[in-house]
């Protein structure tokens, strides 16, 4: 609680709040929530946060802060930012202690006839269910699995965020109303065709998940496997003594690494072409993961997977970063002839996703990169038919994909009730 008073004292209450107006991608009224916990009245402090999110309890926990509010918070010019993550995370749990919830908070009655299908029950299908029914829209979730949450429960490990937030986080927001039909899958048993001949609208945010490939000779092997897939299906080799080099430098690189460190492995290494300030992944997530034992090796590229039917060797080539015109980041460049090799017993690819093969037949135009296309109304190229999140090339962050809930909900609503009178 000392450490609450004093970042809630810390903090400027700035009129031009750069926290909420250019660091959080929800906008949520930082400074606001923050003088409510100052003034005793954490209550009122929910409230605030839930005009905006109905996620601070998660967000809270595994944003990369210093890379959203907490990197545009003035307190940060000369040294700390203010502690918004931990904050809003104190809210969140406050809120939970005291049994406050979104339903009293906002009074929501589901009166309308109009009905919406979501597709997914990650972070942006949660978020754009939990907006609609905050109007009075009949909402129904679709869910694959038999739990909802997505990436959330199967893409983070426990360590970063436990599960038991994440429970309390959809109870929560399922109680405004909302029905979830689980084991349900577009090109299994659950076609779009059929939602579109029931509902007034649909959300589609199933997300992407199907890690991406590098395109190097030997990665056929056996023995290299997609992060992705690893962190979805936990189908993970005995790692115990073994040497594992995971590909990539983002949040689902640390996940992986850190996973397979405590699965047992003796040494992780991070391969990554960059160097250490330009990685994706958040920083407190490196340093962890360097605490906890796992090796990086900055500005190393890939060359190719070696071995006799399963990974033996990997041979690596150092790069130089160098600016190019047009471009913004530091491009990495191979240095010729500074190949080695080292000897690795599994290689993790975490070099991002890309949206399941299916979604090609699904009708509806995509992107040059394979995600669903969507104008600035998050609407696909089918006026019916919206889409959010990682499915449709979101930002990767789970602030980023709530956002894309919040503001297709906004603008489903607009279509609906309008068609309404
Ligand atoms: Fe407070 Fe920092 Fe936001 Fe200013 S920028 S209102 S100091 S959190």
């Amino acid at each position: 609680m000392e450490k609450i008073e004093r970042e809630t004292n810390y903090c400027l209450n700035c009129k031009i709040k750069p926290c909420a107006n250019k660091g959080c991608p929800l906008g949520n009224q930082i400074p606001e929530f923050i003088q409510q916990i100052k003034q005793g009245n954490d209550q009122k402090a929910y409230e605030i946060l839930s005009e905006t999110t109905v996620l601070p309890g998660i967000c809270g926990r595994i944003c990369p802060h210093e890379k959203q509010c907490q990197g545009s918070c003035v307190r940060g010019i000369k040294g700390n930012p203010v502690s918004i993550g931990e904050l809003e995370v104190f809210v969140f749990d406050k809120a939970m202690e005291k049994g406050q919830t979104l339903k009293e908070i906002w009074k929501n009655k589901i009166e309308k006839t109009k009905k919406v299908a979501i597709v997914g029950g990650g972070p942006a299908g949660l978020t754009a269910a939990a907006f609609l029914a905050k109007k009075g829209v009949r909402v129904t979730i679709y869910e694959k699995y038999d739990y909802l949450g997505g990436l959330l429960i199967h893409g983070i490990p426990e360590f970063r965020l436990s599960k038991q937030i994440v429970k309390q986080t959809i109870e929560n927001i399922l109680a405004l109303g909302i029905e979830v039909k689980y084991r349900q899958e577009i090109g299994k048993n659950l076609a779009l065709e059929d939602l579109e001949k029931r509902y007034d609208a649909i959300f589609l945010a199933f997300g992407a998940n199907c890690s991406s490939k590098m395109g190097v000779e030997g990665e056929e092997l056996e023995g290299v496997y997609g992060g992705n897939e690893l962190l979805e299906y936990h189908l993970h080799p005995n790692y115990v003594g073994k040497t594992v080099a995971v590909i990539g430098g983002g949040n689902v690189a640390m996940d992986c690494a850190r996973t397979v460190k405590r699965l047992g492995a003796k040494e992780v290494k991070v391969i990554y072409r960059r160097a250490k300030e330009q990685m994706p992944a958040e920083q407190k997530e490196i340093k962890e993961a360097i605490e906890e034992g796992v090796e990086f090796l900055f500005q190393n590229n890939i060359v190719k997977i070696m071995g006799n039917k399963k990974v033996e060797e990997v041979e690596l080539i150092r790069t130089k970063l160098v600016q190019k015109e047009g471009e913004t980041r530091l491009i990495p460049v191979n240095i010729q002839n500074s190949n080695y090799k080292i000897k690795v017993d599994d290689i993790i690819m975490a070099l991002g996703a890309n949206p399941a093969p299916f979604v090609k037949d699904l009708g509806l135009h995509l992107t040059k990169w394979g995600n669903i296309a969507i104008n600035e109304k998050y609407q696909t190229s089918n006026p019916k038919i919206y889409a959010g999140g990682d499915l449709a090339g979101v930002k990767g962050t789970v602030a980023w994909a709530a956002y894309s809930g919040r503001e297709a909900a906004k603008n489903i609503i607009k279509v609906i009730e309008k068609e309404a009178y």
